[in-house]
């Protein structure tokens, strides 16, 4: 049968866009559907603004070590107008060049929101296509618990677009988001708290890391509280919110920031019309290659539940790209080894296993660390620290896990992951000549195991 094309692509998010690239390459005659934004999350209200955000932050901890090196500055003063405005010029410029990318890869792009028809067949601004192959990669949207008073919470999507700085801030949540923003905030002048519902935050990252970056966020005066969840929000008289805890406590807030989580994003999507599973969290269900219960429709990225980062989003649509079209270069995607980095402030970087998950597989741990002052801050006021940790197997010497805070973690950890997939051994790092005077160094000289 006649199809109006190979592979028809709902959604131009990290992972679409490259899978609707790479397929064209491969002379697949290819279209991507999108309702909302070039570029997906990641480019419009994710990966990209955040980090141009935290740069933002980070000027006012510079300002204030500038005077250790001589510097002196008038009072430094801070407008959030002028910060979301220029971000907000940016990303239309990324968003041009994504548009340019897919046209100029000979991709038809077709604007507006995709609904499946059929199994081959997906609606689109009243048009009818045809697909062989359909992905869909509509990627996630945030969530936030029902309690009374939601409707008063801003989620991440809102926090990009805000038109004043909030004079004080109630984060919600113990992950990544959560973590970011509340640097951000902290860092833009704004009186922030940071609510988690559990006893530390960052869940499933290594416990030296989490603790040691809960130590730096106190020493900062950030208000962390553990244990604590929202039981309702209440808009008062004079228009700031009221959340009133679980405990019964209340907080005064001008602005209540949920970051608890991403659900996929299904709506209106048509699955119905479809043979395609959702599995128990409701991502929808794909095996190994990112094959649906539909034997047409593929899905990858945020929307199957997986690992929600646009690197892994990015290396499942060049898989699917391969697999369909040039299946001579096609390779799994390898999920171990996938490093990571939280642009908290200060960031943190890790890739492997943690000390636990290393315990829990049963290897014999070794652990190497070290805590430092950064030779940066010798020479001002500023006391933190930085961390890195080393988790080694004691019976072969491969080093398992390596996990930073502190400056530049995740520009680190990226060389590192390179070594962790080619299966380094401590002794190599041993061996390693260090790049001096740097604190990466430190990853190659740590000589003596945590007793
Ligand atoms: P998306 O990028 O979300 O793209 C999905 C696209 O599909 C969207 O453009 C959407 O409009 C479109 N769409 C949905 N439904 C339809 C429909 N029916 N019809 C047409 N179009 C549709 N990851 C990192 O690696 N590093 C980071 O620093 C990082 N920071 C983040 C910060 C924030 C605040 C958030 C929210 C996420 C961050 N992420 C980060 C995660 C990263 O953004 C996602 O993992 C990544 O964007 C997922 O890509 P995707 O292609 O699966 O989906
Ligand atoms: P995460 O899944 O990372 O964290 C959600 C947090 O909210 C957890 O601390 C969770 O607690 C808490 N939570 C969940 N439900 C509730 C609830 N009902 N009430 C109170 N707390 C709740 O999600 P995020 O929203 O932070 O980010 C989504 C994903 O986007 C991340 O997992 C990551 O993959 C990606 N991302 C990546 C970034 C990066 O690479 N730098 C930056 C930002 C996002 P608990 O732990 O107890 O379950």
């Amino acid at each position: 049968m006649a199809y109006d094309f190979d592979l028809f692509v709902i959604g131009a998010g990290s992972g679409g866009v490259r899978a609707a690239r790479f397929a064209a390459g491969f002379g697949a005659k290819v279209a991507v559907a999108e309702s909302r934004y070039l570029g997906g999350t990641c480019v419009n209200v994710g990966c990209v603004p955040k980090k141009l955000l935290v740069y933002g932050a980070h000027f006012g901890d510079d300002f204030e070590q500038a005077e250790g090196y001589g510097w002196s500055l008038d009072k430094a003063d801070f407008d959030w107008a002028t910060l979301i405005a220029n971000k907000n010029r940016e990303i239309e410029r990324l968003n041009g060049i994504y548009r340019n990318l897919l046209v100029n890869s000979g991709v038809e792009l077709l604007e507006g929101h995709a609904r499946l028809l059929d199994p081959h067949k997906v609606e689109i601004n009243g048009q009818h296509y045809s697909a062989k192959h359909i992905l869909l990669a509509t990627g996630g949207w945030p969530q936030i618990p029902d309690i009374p008073g939601r409707e008063h919470a801003i989620n991440s999507n809102e926090a990009f677009f805000l038109k004043t700085l909030p004079k004080r801030v109630l984060v919600v949540g113990g992950g990544y988001i959560a973590v970011e923003f509340a640097g951000i905030f902290q860092g833009l002048g704004a009186e922030t708290s940071l609510l988690y519902r559990g006893e530390l935050f960052l869940r499933g990252f290594d416990g030296a890391v989490r603790q040691h970056l809960k130590d730096e966020l106190t020493r900062r005066g950030l208000n962390l509280q553990f244990n604590a969840d929202i039981a309702r929000i209440d808009k008062q008289a004079d228009g700031s919110l009221k959340a009133t805890l679980k405990d019964g406590r209340e907080l005064e807030a001008d602005c209540v920031f949920y970051a608890t989580g991403r659900r996929p994003m299904l709506d209106n999507l048509g699955l119905e019309n479809t043979g395609v599973k959702l599995d128990e969290r409701g991502f929808i269900e794909v095996d190994d290659q990112y094959q649906s219960a539909e034997p047409s429709i593929l899905a990858i990225g945020d929307v199957i539940g997986r690992v929600q980062l646009t690197p892994v989003a990015l290396a499942e649509g060049m898989a699917v790209a391969r697999r369909l079209f040039k299946p001579e270069q096609y390779r799994l995607v390898d999920y171990q080894h996938i490093p990571t980095a939280v642009f908290s402030q200060p960031p943190i970087g890790t890739v492997g296993l943690t000390e636990e998950q290393a315990r829990e597989a049963g290897h014999p741990v070794q652990i190497f660390e070290s805590r430092f002052r950064p030779m940066k801050l010798t020479m001002t006021e500023c006391q933190e620290r930085t961390l890195m940790k080393l988790v080694v197997d004691a019976r072969t010497d491969k080093v398992l896990g390596c996990h930073m805070v502190g400056p530049d973690a995740g520009e680190i950890v990226q060389g590192l992951a390179i070594a962790l997939k080619a299966g380094a051994t401590k002794q190599l790092f041993d061996e390693t000549i260090g790049v001096h005077p740097t604190a990466a160094e430190e990853f190659v000289t740590l000589r003596t195991p945590v007793a």
